[in-house]
């Protein structure tokens, strides 16, 4: 099984705790991320554009992937050194976020987005840097 993931998308794994836009895309994330946390040989595909956590977006909001949302996706890859089109496993995803992106980073990288206040993303970035494994993660949160 491949999961196809955008750029930005490869953080915002790492901050997952329960929180997102509606009770299906909580359901699809927590899905794609306790597979990546418990099986993280599983192969990532980079693509550009909507991914297999943008399909489970809520149709009746509206729609914020517009231009800032291509331009984090190609700033957090060029961090990675990664591109669209890149295969691999998650381990080397995170491998690679450990040795290239800092806690503090996340706050440089995203700040179009308005769940960086909370925290989670640094946080999971931290644990990641610091070999630490990323919580489990049940429906309603972190458990
Ligand atoms: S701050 Fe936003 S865009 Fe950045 S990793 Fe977290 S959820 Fe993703």
């Amino acid at each position: 099984m491949t999961i196809r993931l955008r750029g930005h998308h490869l953080l915002c794994l790492l901050g997952f705790r329960g929180m997102g836009y509606s009770d299906d895309f909580c359901a699809n994330m927590l899905i794609i991320y306790e597979k990546l946390r418990t099986e993280p040989d599983t192969e990532i595909e980079i693509i550009e554009g909507p991914d297999d956590i943008c399909q489970a977006y809520p149709p009746d909001k509206p729609g914020h992937c517009e231009g800032t949302v291509y331009e984090l996706d190609e700033k957090i890859l060029r961090q990675l050194g990664l591109a669209p089109g890149g295969k691999g496993s998650w381990r080397s995803i995170c491998d690679r976020v450990a040795s290239r992106v800092a806690p503090t980073d996340v706050a440089l990288l995203c700040t179009t987005c308005p769940w960086e206040r909370y925290g989670v993303c640094r946080e999971g970035v931290g644990l990641i840097a610091a070999g630490k494994p990323l919580p489990k993660v049940s429906a309603g949160g972190k458990s």
